[in-house]
């Protein structure tokens, strides 16, 4: 049975992935920061689905622990199949408010960590002639939105060209593009939604739901919801400068 190691599994989309695959019967390997949370999904996915699951508690913005990590998805006497990097978090204000440190930490997060942890997958999946990787990025990444979007559009145009590179081993990489979902992304940030209309929200579970389905089907990119899907068809034929001002918008300046 294939082994799915899922960066950020200790809550919101991480955790939703960590259900899904071991719904499927795969046996995980769960990463992120609380080992006590990860304990507890292993745990309760263990009884429910008789998976194996792994704990592997690590601070992915700390090199020897996202080593370990990386160790983990290149040993050849234990294969991990699907690589699932999930892990992030957002900043709440914009690029000239935030600390440096802060910015360069999301950075990594976002960017440097799913490079080496797919850097260390690739070389075994290529020689297997299966398996896949998942990238969560973020419909932010389809527009000009900060530092956070910008990330996330590297995230998604590196998923798009590894696709197309990985492609004749039988390897697929799928980016998962989602927007507003219900986790505990917003008040990790610090961010207040309580504006936005319920209508824009997903679920995390029809988030996943859509990723598994899209990844059956060989697709680039996955896209919950028809607000979305049109969202991102829409921003393609926009000038860029018209929705980058249009987005600023929506970045607030810290209250002094
Ligand atoms: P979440 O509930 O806050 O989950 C974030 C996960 O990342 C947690 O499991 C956290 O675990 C882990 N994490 C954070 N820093 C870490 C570090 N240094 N090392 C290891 N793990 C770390 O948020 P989420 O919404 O599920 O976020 C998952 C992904 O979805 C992110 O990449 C986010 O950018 C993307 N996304 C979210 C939304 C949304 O609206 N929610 C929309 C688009 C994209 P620990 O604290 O235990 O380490």
């Amino acid at each position: 049975m294939t082994t799915v190691l899922i960066t950020g599994a200790s809550s919101g989309l991480g955790a939703a992935f960590a259900r899904g695959f071991a719904a499927k019967g795969c046996d995980l390997v769960l990463v992120a920061r609380d080992t006590g949370r990860l304990q507890a999904t292993a745990t309760a996915l263990t009884a429910e689905f008789g998976i194996g699951c792994e704990v592997l508690t690590a601070d992915l913005l700390d090199p020897v622990q996202c080593g370990r990590v990386a160790n983990r998805l290149a040993d050849p006497a234990r294969p991990v199949g699907i690589l699932v990097n999930n892990a992030g978090f957002g900043l709440p204000a914009p690029f000239p408010y935030n600390p440096v440190e802060d910015e360069e930490r999301m950075l990594d997060l976002l960017v440097k960590v799913p490079l080496k942890l797919t850097h260390a997958i690739v070389p075994g999946l290529r020689e297997r002639r299966r398996g896949a990787v998942l990238n969560v990025s973020s419909v932010a990444g389809l527009l000009p939105t900060g530092t956070y979007g910008a990330a996330k559009a590297w995230l998604t145009a590196f998923s798009e060209s590894l696709r197309v590179d990985l492609a004749p081993y039988g390897v697929r990489v799928l980016a998962v593009v989602p927007g507003f979902t219900r986790t505990e992304f917003q008040e990790r940030a610090g961010m207040d939604l309580s504006a936005l209309p319920a209508s824009y929200w997903l679920e995390a579970d029809a988030v996943v739901a859509r990723a598994l389905k899209d990844l059956g089907l060989h697709r680039p990119l996955s896209i919950t919801g028809w607000r979305y899907r049109a969202y991102a068809a829409a921003v393609r034929h926009l000038p860029r400068t018209l929705v980058a001002t249009r987005m600023a918008r929506t970045r607030r300046p810290p209250a002094a």
